[in-house]
């Protein structure tokens, strides 16, 4: 398998080359070349390895044919290391939870921080620690985060030989649960830098290191955001799983605690996606193209609705600061949907100088494309199954409120904003499965004000806010950080 950019560059690469690559060069993301097809007997032979053998199990099925530079033994091996009941959990490591008739909460955050990127960030860890040791090179992670991608790549990282992370965040912004998450870490290859300043100030600190060129080659600083291919990758996994688990014919085969199977094999299933970045359901249109039959890709927003309006009208428009709204789903806030060009270079028929005209010279000259008359538009709906809607506060609000009312269970504020537009574009007699994309008590005010009553924490994070905190506070000064990062390499 060879990576291709989406912006033409005739350069072909492997798997561990762009692993420890942001963008490609040409400014472009990477793409396999061609997505390998699963014929329905492997459909149904990877059903098997899912039931029998497990999740870990499934991912080296459909990772080994995206990696050919590690060997299967290895790639088996970092699998099973990732993914554990240990460290997610459960033993599906995914469980579907049976919410009412046809539709299902597929639970992907019970992993370290309670978000479901730590699906994806858990792989990358173990994936850079082994790709750093076969190279002896060393890498330096510098973010920005505002919450959940920060703690998820701390989580991931922490103790993992060769790699040091340096996460900023706008000092004192944080939710309480979130900081002590971040801050009660005691691993030394991870330092938290609290900005005396806004989100925005930390990202401008992370850019203008990278583009000191200079001190980038000699600290090696990379960056673990969500274009990166292995993140995309990782997250195929569960739409298989969530898929084998939405049309079990056969209860026997499903483990205990998952709910009543009483769907009969459909041919279909739907998946709603809380969506930001654009990440997660990009993971579901690359499983969707490998043959998992997937009828609906549904694209939920929140106020920050690029995503929705581009489905609905043709037109991307990326917000400026000022249109970019503060949200109770503050996970999905952005501007911009950094994935969304690999699934316009596929709606495009894979044309790098068109995309490369659109996201390049078009977007950074008028901040919007439009293409409303293209007849591919009309194929986002009708050939790759995208549909979108949006979701507000008060429909967030009263979402958890009726789930809690008739289901008995809380659910987030993300969750909610794609359970409420799941629920709108459902089709009767397919499964409607909303990926659950955090537990409510990294989101508590809002639970609180939608039900009056503090969500559940789980054991493990009892008291974490008493802990001893390892942070230090700088100002938003690029030479400072630059210094930090110089004298805890020693080079
Ligand atoms: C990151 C995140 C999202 C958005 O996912 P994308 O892949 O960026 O679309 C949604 N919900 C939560 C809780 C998140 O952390």
């Amino acid at each position: 398998m060879r990576y291709l950019s989406t912006r033409g560059n005739p350069d072909r690469k492997r798997f561990c080359e762009i692993l420890l690559e942001g963008l490609a060069p040409d400014g472009g993301l990477y793409l396999p070349e061609a997505y390998p097809q699963v014929s329905d007997a492997t459909l149904q032979q990877w059903r098997t390895v899912y039931h029998q053998q497990g999740y870990a199990a499934l991912a080296f099925e459909i990772l080994s044919l995206y990696i050919d530079d590690i060997p299967a033994d290895d790639l088996r091996a970092l699998c099973a290391k990732t993914y554990t009941a240990e460290v997610f959990g459960t033993g599906e490591i995914v469980p579907l939870r049976h919410l009412e008739d046809g539709v299902w909460i597929e639970a992907l955050s019970n992993g370290p921080t309670l978000a479901f990127k730590d699906m994806a960030m858990q792989l990358l860890g173990n994936l850079f620690e082994y790709e750093l040791g076969r190279r002896g090179e060393e890498l330096n992670i510098l973010g920005a985060t505002s919450g959940d991608t920060g703690s998820a790549a701390e989580y991931a990282m922490r103790g993992k030989k060769g790699v040091r992370v340096f996460m900023t965040s706008p000092h004192g912004r944080m939710s309480p649960f979130q900081q002590a998450q971040m801050f009660s870490l005691q691993d030394a290859n991870i330092h938290n830098i609290a900005i005396n300043g806004v989100f925005d100030d930390c990202q401008d600190i992370v850019k203008a290191v990278s583009n000191d060129l200079a001190f980038k080659r000699k600290y090696k600083i990379g960056t673990v955001n969500s274009i990166n291919w292995a993140r995309l990758l990782a997250q195929v996994v569960y739409y298989f799983a969530g898929y084998f688990q939405a049309t079990a014919s056969d209860p026997m085969n499903i483990r205990a605690g998952v709910g009543s199977f009483s769907v009969i094999e459909p041919s279909k299933v739907s998946f709603a996606v809380p969506s930001g970045n654009f990440g997660n359901v990009c993971a579901g249109h690359v499983a969707r193209q490998m043959g998992l039959p997937v009828d609906k890709l549904v694209v939920a927003t929140n106020e920050n609705d690029v995503l929705d309006e581009f489905f609905r009208t043709g037109v991307y428009r990326v917000r400026g600061t000022a249109d970019t709204h503060e949200t109770s789903s503050p996970s999905m806030d952005i501007s911009k949907a950094s994935n969304f060009e690999r699934f316009v270079f596929d709606l495009l028929g894979r044309d790098g100088a068109r995309v490369k005209a659109l996201f390049g010279e078009g977007l950074s000259k008028t901040g919007q494309f439009d293409l409303s008359a293209d007849p591919a538009f009309a194929q986002a709906a009708t050939r790759y199954g995208f549909v979108s809607g949006k979701s507000t506060h008060a429909n967030r609000l009263q979402t958890i409120q009726d789930t809690w009312s008739r289901h008995g269970m809380v659910i987030d504020t993300h969750t909610a904003d794609g359970l409420k537009v799941g629920l709108e574009q459902r089709t009767a007699g397919v499964p409607m499965v909303v990926l659950e994309t955090a537990l409510p008590i990294k989101f508590a005010a809002t639970i609180v004000e939608a039900l009056g009553r503090e969500p559940e924490r789980p054991a493990k994070f009892e008291g974490i806010e008493a802990l001893p905190k390892r942070v230090q506070v700088m100002d938003a000064d690029v030479a400072a950080i630059q210094a930090l990062i110089a004298a805890e390499c020693g080079y």
